[in-house]
């Protein structure tokens, strides 16, 4: 049953996320400067510090926290071999049929609206930026879900800014 006098740990689960990306090597300026990318197509006049400030905004909504969180830490198990078979082999292997990662994903990007999903599906394909790099790493990391949250964190940025523009 739900504990209705749990109170959400709002500034913990922040850093969480935070920390979980840096020690991934991903900052808040690598996904900005997707956004900013992306957003410069549409609007060429959005500046980087319009994006920061969006993240800041984009990356303290709970449903980012939450969804960033159970990714970034299924990553970190798969990789530390903790998980049970064969959700270990599949997380590991990246396997196409699994999706639970695009899921998280789209729960994310679908924060703003269909301008975040369809940012995601264009960042997804594209794979730009810090994106790409971890898409290459092979270093026996698992990468299944962090990827994908990256690039969901830049979509739901691109459609707040798109929002504001219009
Ligand atoms: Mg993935």
């Amino acid at each position: 049953m739900n504990n209705t006098r749990f109170k959400y740990p709002d500034t913990a689960a922040y850093s969480f996320m935070i920390d979980a990306l840096a020690k991934r090597g991903v900052t808040i300026d690598d996904i900005c400067k997707i956004s900013l990318n992306l957003s410069q197509e549409f609007f060429p006049e959005v500046t980087m510090k319009q994006v920061q400030a969006a993240a800041i905004n984009v990356l303290h909504k709970r449903e980012v926290m939450n969804n960033a969180m159970v990714g970034l830490e299924l990553d970190r198990l798969a990789t530390q071999g903790l998980l049970s078979e064969p959700l270990e082999s599949i997380i590991m292997n990246d396997a196409g049929v699994f999706g639970v990662d695009e899921g998280l994903a789209l729960s994310i990007a679908n924060i703003y609206g269909t301008i975040g999903v369809t940012n995601y599906g264009f960042i997804d394909r594209n794979k730009t930026g810090i994106i790409k790099k971890l898409d290459q790493e092979k270093n026996g990391e698992s990468n299944t879900f962090i990827d994908d949250i990256v690039g969901a964190i830049a979509s739901a940025i691109t459609a707040k800014i798109a929002h504001s523009m219009s």
